[in-house]
């Protein structure tokens, strides 16, 4: 085989896996590279919240949150699927900690445990007081100097305006108009109009939040080791001799450029989001691409590729499922967290009738919506229904409150539905109206006392996290009563696949009967979770992509 160039390890895929494997490659003197298919860098990665799940953490220590491994283990393991190895989440719970305290020491990011409850924090060894998802503190992109043109901007969902970088703690800041919001808001929107000459050139914010954040500070640390990111160079196939994966080609240019990768081969590209026929193939609860928050450059490339060299998959039937708004135009569904559990809203499906709590997790409401919609076909659109009031609160998807419904952009326009009685709106959204009439006069009447007897939305730890606290008794409940009433579609969607490669304890790609196909590794979406099909905590997709990523290089460098 003949080379056009040689590394000690070849990162495929510029999501935060991929940018923290190169970076313990070169913090521990090899030569790294990372090739990304995309004109931009930081994958979905770059467009999601930052937010990260890591049990037993130097944080959540000083936080006074007595946490420890066996407890993470614990509550995973049940959670997680049954062929999914103790020994892969075992590694997970046992080095997330040290892999976070390596990255505080070798880059910008400042990440902080938040009192943020798993999501399934009632089960043996959950957290109902959190501590175990860490957010990052805002980062200056200023110094990424041309690379932050060419970083992927935040989703909608975590920007302002499509934007304006928001950090999490600012999010109540806003949602609930706590004191001192508007000097707030008029602050950061002069912060952004002035960042001038920039201002001219680009639309993106240099001051780098959440997932922004995350990718940034990683890319400045690489930056500062001189690790090259090679933008639009897909790989196509990878490279095997006597049995081992020993490079890659990629593509630049329609040529292909053969890269050596005399340590390893890190897989880092992400899941099957956006390639239809993979995903009707193999994940038919999951079936359209369209409403998948994933990138569009996530097509399973590299999953089909390790295929090629001999190894195994699992649960590819899988998906980080979540209710999703759609805008017409828009390359990807907009993930819906907080919404849902906001005081004075309901979802109901085609009959008009609600079908789960509101205010769970957006990874069970998500599941619960596709199973919904597989069985009766009636949850794909669900409606998010609500009043005037939730109208002018809060924001509802890509709709701004305080805006009025003829400001609002034309997309969204088309898909805000309104009545100015429940009759009225029921009819624009193919309800029958009494039907409507009456599941919303059932969960009036239990809101109004802060009960929901259907669905006991409001009972759990999480369902409060995106509560309004000025609601009581129940902070996720209040009834629907004034007019004009409106209705959104919202869709059963994800945030990315989650099956991918089969993997060890130490991310290393298995073939037939388990052996280890020497010299390639997986992590992130482009492996299968060490979660199955579970979802236990804010942050359990970028935690493990970290903590394995890291694995990863160390082990492709014989670090133990
Ligand atoms: C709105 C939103 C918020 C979210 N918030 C969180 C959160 O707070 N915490 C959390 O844990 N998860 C969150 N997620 C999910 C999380 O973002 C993803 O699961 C995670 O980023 C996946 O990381 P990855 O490295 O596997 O893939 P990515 O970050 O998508 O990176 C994969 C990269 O590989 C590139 N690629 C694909 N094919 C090729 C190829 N052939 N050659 C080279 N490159 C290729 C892609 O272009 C992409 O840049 C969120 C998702 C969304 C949409």
């Amino acid at each position: 085989m003949s080379w056009d160039k040689e590394v000690d390890i070849l990162v495929v895929g510029s999501g935060a896996g991929g940018l923290l494997s190169a970076l313990v490659a070169a913090e521990n003197g090899a030569d790294a590279l990372v090739v990304e298919k995309e004109p931009l860098w930081g994958g979905t990665s770059a467009t999601s919240g930052g937010g990260i799940w890591i049990p037993a953490s130097d944080q959540a220590r000083e936080a006074g949150f007595d946490d420890n491994p066996d407890d993470a283990f614990k509550y995973v393991r049940a959670l997680s699927a049954d062929n999914v190895p103790d020994a892969n989440i075992r590694s997970f719970v046992d080095n997330a900690a040290e892999m976070l305290r390596w990255m505080g020491e070798h880059t910008p990011l400042t990440y902080c445990a938040f009192p943020y409850p798993d999501y399934h924090a009632e089960n043996p060894g959950g957290s109902p007081t959190g501590f175990r998802t860490h957010m990052p503190l805002p980062l200056d992109g200023k110094p990424l100097g041309k690379d932050v043109e060419t970083l992927r901007f935040a989703s909608p969902a975590a920007s302002l305006f499509g934007y304006l970088n928001w950090h999490f703690d600012e999010t109540y800041v806003l949602l609930f108009r706590q004191k001192g919001w508007l000097p707030h808001l008029v602050k950061s929107l002069a912060r952004y109009w002035f960042d001038l000459p920039f201002r001219l050139k680009s639309r993106k914010d240099r001051r780098l939040t959440l997932g922004n954040a995350l990718v940034g500070g990683l890319r400045l640390a690489m930056n500062e080791k001189q690790i090259p990111v090679w933008l639009e160079s897909p790989l196509t196939e990878l490279v095997e001799e006597d049995g081992k994966v020993t490079g890659a080609v990629v593509e630049q240019n329609g040529k292909p450029v053969r890269i050596r990768a005399r340590k390893g081969v890190i897989l880092a590209a992400g899941g099957f989001d956006k390639n239809q026929s993979m995903r009707d193939e193999n994940a038919p609860l999951y079936p359209n691409a369209r409403y998948s928050g994933g990138i569009a450059g996530n097509t399973g490339d590299s999953i089909r590729a390790g295929q090629r060299v001999g190894a195994e998959t699992m649960n590819l039937q899988s998906a980080w499922a979540a209710p999703v708004f759609y805008v017409p135009g828009e390359d990807r569904g907009r993930l819906c967290t907080i919404e849902r559990a906001l005081p004075g809203c309901i979802l109901v499906n085609q009959s008009g009738e609600r079908y789960l709590n509101e205010a769970a997790s957006y990874h069970i409401v998500g599941q619960q919506m596709a199973h919904r919609e597989a069985e009766h076909c009636d949850a794909s659109p669900t409606w998010f229904v609500f009043d005037h009031r939730y109208r002018h609160k809060y924001p509802v998807g890509p709709l701004m409150p305080l805006v009025p419904d003829w400001a609002q952009n034309g997309m969204v326009k088309t898909i805000l539905k309104k009545g100015s009685t429940l009759v009225e709106l029921a009819e624009q959204i193919g309800v029958e109206p009494a039907k409507l009439e009456t599941t919303v006069a059932r969960f009036n009447e239990g809101a109004e006392k802060g009960v929901d007897p259907d669905f006991n939305r409001g009972d759990a730890a999480y369902d409060k996290m995106y509560g309004d606290p000025s609601v009581t008794p129940n902070p996720s409940l209040a009834p629907i009563t004034k007019g004009p009433f409106y209705a959104m579609p919202i869709y059963p969607g994800d945030i990315g696949t989650n099956g991918g490669l089969l993997t060890d304890d130490r991310a290393r790609v298995l073939g037939q009967g388990g052996n280890v196909i020497p010299g390639l590794y997986a992590v992130g979406n482009n492996a299968a979770s060490a979660m199955g099909e579970s979802y236990p905590g804010a942050g359990v997709t970028l935690g493990p992509a970290l903590t394995f990523g890291y694995l990863a290089t160390r082990d492709a460098l014989g670090i133990n």
